[in-house]
């Protein structure tokens, strides 16, 4: 069960201070007391009930170009369907630096290292009081929205990382050399995973509004790219055609 058609919150109260966060929580009473009170807080709130939807929300809403972005997901780990530690591995290993919290009643020290392992940010046992909770959040978004963590610096996916301040670009250790659109083209699917592109999208957002040629450009762009990423440009794990759309990344 998705959460993007709650009515009192899909596109309420858009302030450039109101923080969105997805609660991933199987147990119906838990899940709503999280939900009121991160909401009483000011946070615009999502949920899921299951690993799966939860995946799926989160792809959906960063496909989708009118939503905004979630800046925090709490995570039980007891999940049905995908559990909490392989949403963090899945998440991680698309690249995706999401930050999450685990809230979890597995209070062990082996859990809470095995979740701080597989990516997860910060880790807290049930019972917990509301207000360590918030605290909690708080910091996990403040620490992600002033850059101060490094997770913000780089996207990472498979063996390919990509450095947006300095516009490098690392294979399986080495260093890419990239042409100035080739690298444009990457940087736009990586901060954009499994989003599709349209040709004439992606011509807009590297080549500008005032581009003459056709759309071919983009293919053979393309092709170069892939010429340079894929181990077999034929069967590329990348950057993957969309048959009638376009191209999506991932
Ligand atoms: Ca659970």
């Amino acid at each position: 069960m998705l959460s993007l058609d709650v009515p009192q919150y899909a596109s309420a109260q858009k302030l450039s201070q109101t923080y969105r966060i997805l609660v991933v929580e199987d147990e119906e009473v838990i899940r709503q007391m999280l939900v009121l009170a991160l909401q009483e807080e000011g946070y615009d709130v999502l949920w899921a009930e299951d690993g799966r939807s939860a995946l799926a929300l989160i792809q959906e809403i960063e496909a989708a170009s009118n939503q905004p972005p979630i800046d925090l997901m709490l995570l039980d780990l007891m999940l049905p369907q995908v559990n909490g530690l392989d949403i963090c591995r899945t998440l991680r290993y698309q690249g995706n630096t999401l930050p999450i919290l685990i809230v979890s009643a597995k209070a062990s020290e082996t859990d809470r290292v095995l979740g701080l392992e597989v990516g997860a940010d910060d880790y807290l046992s049930k019972p917990f009081s509301m207000r360590e909770l918030v605290a909690r959040c708080r910091a996990l978004i403040r620490r992600q929205s002033f850059g101060a963590g490094s997770t913000n610096t780089f996207r990472k996916f498979r063996d390919l990382v990509l450095y947006p301040k300095e516009c490098r670009v690392v294979l399986r250790g080495e260093e890419v050399n990239l042409a100035p659109k080739e690298y444009r083209l990457l940087e736009l699917f990586m901060t954009h995973p499994r989003r599709v592109w349209s040709r004439e999208q992606l011509i807009e957002q590297v080549w500008g509004m005032d581009f003459l040629g056709d759309t071919k450009t983009v293919d053979v762009h393309i092709r170069w790219l892939r010429e340079k990423l894929e181990l077999d440009p034929s069967q590329p794990e990348y950057i993957i055609t969309v048959r009638g759309f376009g191209y999506r990344f991932g």
